[in-house]
C-alpha cells in the first residue's frame, strides 16, 4: 500500500497540462489567464480632467476668462490663450495648452470671469493620457486568476475576448443497489443516494460547475457500459463506491477493460484506504471510495488539486495551516489519518463521529487535521497541521 505522499506525487506525475481556450470576458470571472495580455490603448486614452472645474493655464493672476464649456465625451478643440479658461467636468478632453483644472470650489464667479479663491498647484486635477497604461504596456500576466477588478481593467481598454485555461469537464459515477433517490419513502433495506450531490456541491464551489450524473446498479456489463459512456464524455471522472473488496464491487474490473491504466490502488490512510487512480489518454479516474465521509476526504485531499492544476492554477485552493490540539490524539492505526476537527483562532478540536460514513461531524468541521501514519500521539497542545475547508 502506498502513502498519502506517494499518492499525491503520482497523480501529479500524471498530471494534464492546462489547454487554452479564448472566452469573453463575461466568461472569464474565476479562470486562470493562460497568455499575458498587453494594453491595446493607452489608458486614459487622452488627457482628461479630474474633477469639475475650470480647465486653465496657470498664471499668477487670479482672474480668467471663460470661452466655453467641455463635458465628458465632447471633443470640441477648444486652445486656451493665457488668461483663458474653459468651464470642464469629470472626464472631459482636456484642452489644449491647459495644465490645470482648478476645482469649481475654489472660483468665484462674476459674469463671463472666474477668480481663483485658492490657487491649485500647477497639474492639479488633470489625468495624463496613458498615465495608468500606455498602449502595449503589459496589463495581466498569464498564470493571473481573473476576478471582477481584471474584468472591468480589460472592459476598460476594450478587450472583449482573452485567452484563459479550459475547465476539465468533470463527471460523477454513482454505484450502488442500496441506492435510492430522495422525493420518496425510503424503502427497506436502501438508503437515500447522497454522494453525487455532495460531490456536485464540493466541485461547483470550486469552479468545476456542470457535471455530468451517471448511476449505475452493481452489475458488471452495465458498470463496464456507462463507465465507457462517461470516459468518453468527461476529462476527470469521479466514481463512487464499488471499489472495495466486495463480491459486488466491479468499479475496478470495470475501469480496466475499458483500458484505464491503474496508477495505484489503496493508500495507508484512514478514511478512503480503498482510493483507486488511473489514466486512460488525457482521462483521469478517481474511484472513491462509497462512504461519504471518505469521498469528501478524498476528494479534497486528491481530486482537487488535479483539478486544480488542469485548469492552470499553480497554488491548492485549500490552504494549510496549524493550530494546537486541544485534546491528546491517538493514532495507533499506522495510518495517515484525516480527521474532522474544529478550528477556533489556533486551538484545534477533534470532533466526534469520525467514521467514514459519517457526514454530521463533517458538517461542523472546518478543517481536516492530517497527521502523519508514524505519528503514535499527539499530546495535547501540540502543533498539528489541517487543511482549511473554507466552510462558514
Ligand atoms: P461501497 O464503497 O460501494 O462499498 O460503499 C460503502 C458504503 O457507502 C456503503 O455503506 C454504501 O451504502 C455507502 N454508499 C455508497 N455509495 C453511496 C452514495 N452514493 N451515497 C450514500 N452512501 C453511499
Ligand atoms: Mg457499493
Amino acid at each position: 500500500m502506498i502513502s498519502v505522499r506517494q499518492a499525491l506525487s503520482l497523480i501529479q506525475k500524471h498530471t494534464v497540462t492546462p489547454v487554452a481556450t479564448e472566452v469573453h470576458i463575461e466568461q472569464a470571472l474565476g479562470q486562470v489567464l493562460a497568455k499575458d495580455i498587453l494594453s491595446p490603448i493607452a489608458m486614459p486614452p487622452f488627457t482628461q480632467s479630474a474633477m469639475d472645474g475650470y480647465a486653465i493655464r496657470l498664471s499668477t493672476d487670479p482672474k480668467y476668462k471663460v470661452i466655453g464649456e467641455s463635458k465628458a465625451g465632447d471633443n470640441i478643440g477648444y486652445e486656451i490663450k493665457k488668461g483663458e479658461a474653459v468651464r470642464i467636468f469629470t472626464g472631459a478632453v482636456i484642452p489644449e495648452y491647459t495644465d490645470t483644472v482648478v476645482i469649481q470650489e475654489h472660483v468665484e464667479i462674476k459674469g463671463n470671469n472666474i477668480f481663483i479663491t485658492k490657487l491649485p498647484a500647477k497639474g492639479a486635477n488633470i489625468r495624463l493620457k496613458g498615465e495608468q497604461l500606455s498602449k502595449n504596456d503589459l496589463v495581466l500576466t498569464k498564470g493571473h486568476k481573473i476576478n471582477e477588478a481584471s474584468i472591468g481593467l480589460l472592459a476598460g481598454l476594450g478587450v472583449q475576448k482573452l485567452k484563459i485555461f479550459q475547465t476539465p469537464k468533470t463527471g460523477i459515477l454513482v454505484t450502488g443497489n442500496e441506492l435510492q433517490v430522495a422525493g420518496t419513502p425510503l424503502i427497506a433495506g436502501k438508503i437515500y443516494e447522497s454522494n453525487s450531490v455532495m460531490l456536485k456541491s464540493a466541485l461547483k464551489r470550486n469552479g468545476f460547475g456542470n457535471t455530468n450524473i451517471y448511476n449505475v446498479r452493481d452489475d458488471i456489463s452495465y458498470t463496464n457500459k456507462v463507465i465507457k459512456k462517461a470516459l468518453s464524455e468527461n476529462d476527470v471522472l469521479l466514481i463512487s463506491g464499488g471499489i472495495s473488496v466486495g463480491k459486488y464491487d466491479f468499479v475496478r474490473e470495470a475501469l480496466l477493460s475499458n483500458s484505464v491504466k491503474e496508477v495505484f490502488y489503496k493508500i495507508n490512510q484512514k478514511p478512503g484506504k480503498p482510493l483507486w487512480f488511473g489514466a486512460r489518454d488525457k482521462k483521469r479516474v478517481f474511484a472513491l471510495p462509497g462512504n461519504p465521509a471518505a469521498s469528501l476526504v478524498c476528494f479534497y485531499i486528491y481530486v482537487l488539486p488535479e483539478l486544480r492544476r488542469q485548469k492552470g492554477f499553480t497554488n491548492r485552493d485549500l490552504k494549510i495551516s496549524s493550530g494546537k490540539l486541544s485534546r491528546a490524539q491517538e493514532n495507533r492505526s499506522g495510518k495517515s489519518l484525516f480527521l474532522k476537527a474544529k478550528v477556533n483562532n489556533t486551538s484545534v478540536e477533534i470532533l466526534d463521529g469520525q467514521s467514514s460514513a459519517m457526514l454530521h461531524s463533517f458538517s461542523q468541521a472546518n478543517a481536516l487535521v492530517l497527521i502523519p501514519e508514524s505519528k503514535k500521539i499527539i499530546e495535547e497542545g501540540e502543533k498539528v497541521e489541517y487543511l482549511e475547508l473554507g466552510y462558514e
